[in-house]
């Protein structure tokens, strides 16, 4: 198939393996782990897959500049404002909050890879796809050609990113010789979760994909694949199989274990990252993963997925979101 522009920035493939030790120790269905926390140090993660290709969009339109947003925390808004050093593109954030008094984790990355960054108070923050449209037109006024990334690079373009995922995980199941009967991802743009069910579909994995929500409900992600895989058939219609057919396909997430809210877990979240972090040297994050990871060990006990015998749970990353909620880890003295 042929493909959009795309740049190469993350270190491809990301290893696949089992979780030897966990599953020795509580049995269940076999967990393996597409470890795409190991796409690169600094640009961890599942949204350099997507950058790749929206990146390399922005650079066909002639842009210099880069607007995306998201929450303080962002990981997506980290790894593009230090691929935005990297090919020398000015990045300009805005994130949804106040700004602390000391930068911690992702946020303190985006200040030393040199971006711009407005803070919007949560209660105009609704605003901010005008604020986006005026940031850009400022920017043209001074000569410059600003390119928005929408949240989490998640619409038709950034789609690519985890359907050309699934031609990587092709030849991962072929060279460990299985095919998991279920693919978990955490979601929570949804760009991650669409790509994958179109990608498993359109290369043929024969897995099923099963998303978990960190935010939104399941309503919110079924419209949300609905229109972003619309506006890719339309947008990539010379480039796609003329038998494709994606009429059919529909995400299925579960958004019972979103707990507290976006960015808050509860306790058993963090004590699930403890566990796999000294069982594993597995370190989940407390906002995409942990969670997901946590719903995932839920219903294998006693869910969709007591029935599985192989499990892929791809690691998204959000390592630099652990530190700024290092308060909600209980830790054992001396
Ligand atoms: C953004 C993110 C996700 C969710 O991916 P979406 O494509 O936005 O749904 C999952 N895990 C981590 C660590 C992320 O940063």
């Amino acid at each position: 198939m042929k493909l959009p522009p795309r740049l190469k920035l993350a270190s491809l493939p990301t290893p696949l393996r089992p979780l030897a030790r966990f599953s020795a120790e509580f049995g269940g269905p076999r967990i393996w782990i597409k470890h795409d926390e190991l796409t690169g140090t600094e640009i961890s993660g599942n949204k350099v897959r997507k950058l790749e290709f929206t990146l390399a969009q922005a650079l066909a339109e002639g842009c210099d500049t880069i607007i995306t947003c998201g929450g303080v925390q962002s990981n997506h808004c980290r790894a593009t404002a230090v691929l935005g050093a990297r090919l020398g593109l000015q990045v300009h954030l805005i994130l949804r909050g106040e700004r602390p008094a000391t930068p911690d984790g992702n946020l303190l990355m985006n200040y030393l890879a040199g971006a711009s960054i407005d803070f919007v108070p949560e209660r105009d923050y609704h605003r901010h796809p005008e604020i986006a449209a005026d940031l850009q037109q400022a920017y043209s006024r001074n000569g410059n050609r600003a390119f928005f990334i929408p949240i989490g690079a998640s619409d038709e373009i950034g789609l690519w990113g985890y359907i050309e995922a699934c031609a990587e995980l092709k030849r991962d199941f072929a060279e460990h010789a299985m095919t998991p009967d279920c693919i978990v991802t955490a979601t929570g743009s949804g760009g991650t979760q669409s790509g994958l069910v179109v990608g498993n579909a359109l290369h043929q994995l024969g897995s099923q994909v099963l998303a978990f929500a960190v935010c939104d409900d399941e309503a919110w992600f079924a419209e949300k694949f609905q229109t972003d895989v619309r506006r890719w058939q339309l947008r990539y219609a010379d480039l796609l199989p003329e038998d494709l057919n994606v009429d059919s396909l529909s995400p299925r997430t579960l958004d019972s274990y979103i707990g507290p809210g976006y960015g808050r877990a509860g306790a058993e979240v963090f004590e699930t990252i403890a566990l796999m972090a000294r069982m594993e040297g597995l370190f989940l994050d407390p906002v995409y993963t942990g969670k997901a990871f946590h719903g995932m060990l839920q219903e294998m006990q006693h869910g969709c997925l007591q029935d599985a015998d192989n499990v892929l749970f791809v690691h998204t990353g959000g390592l630099y979101g652990l530190f700024p909620q290092k308060e909600n880890f209980i830790l054992a003295a001396g």
